[in-house]
């Protein structure tokens, strides 16, 4: 059996957190899909369509990582690829009450659909796409926790408001 795992986010942008977490599921899964989600509701620094070319260009080297964008219900959108289940990171204790409450509500709405969590790596445990954006606003070196093309589209999103 091959399996096919949906890993639903905001990734406004993607951090090397992110990045490890995908990189660790493509040992264990068949096929990955990154969906960013589409949240009009959201303020995000980047649209969706640029955050979607960003985080292409950063799993190019993985081959049966597929990147798309899905707007409703992340349930809906796994059934929709078929696929098998969410894949979500864990960091610290903070988020484990938020995911929980999302996880349950998910089996609520689709009993078959799992989801399926990858302990953070201790190495990126602090590591939030807002905190990066906060601390390159505020002039802070952003190079040792995201790849290169996301820093520079940043400082230039930064400059250009
Ligand atoms: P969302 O807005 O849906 O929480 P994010 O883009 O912030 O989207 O995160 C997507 C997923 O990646 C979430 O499960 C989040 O907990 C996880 N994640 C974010 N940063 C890290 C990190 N540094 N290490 C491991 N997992 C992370």
């Amino acid at each position: 059996m091959s399996a096919k795992i949906v890993y639903p986010g905001s990734f406004d942008p993607l951090t090397n957190g992110h990045l490890n977490i995908i990189e660790r599921a493509n040992t264990i899964f068949d096929n990955i899909i990154i969906a960013v989600f589409n949240n009009p509701g959201k303020e995000h620094l980047f649209s969706m369509e640029e955050r979607v070319v960003q985080v292409e260009k950063a799993v190019s080297h993985l081959p049966d990582v597929q990147v798309d964008s899905f707007s409703g219900l992340a349930v809906d959108y796994v059934i929709q690829q078929n696929a098998d289940a969410i894949l979500r990171g864990l960091r610290a204790v903070s988020d484990f009450e938020g995911e929980l409450q999302m996880a349950t509500m998910n089996k609520e709405l689709e009993e078959e659909v799992e989801t399926i969590f990858l302990m953070t790596d201790s190495r990126f445990g602090f590591l939030s796409s807002s905190l990066i954006k906060e601390v390159a606003s505020l002039n802070g070196s952003i190079s040792q926790f995201v790849p290169e093309h996301i820093e520079q589209a940043i400082l230039d999103k930064l400059q250009s408001k």
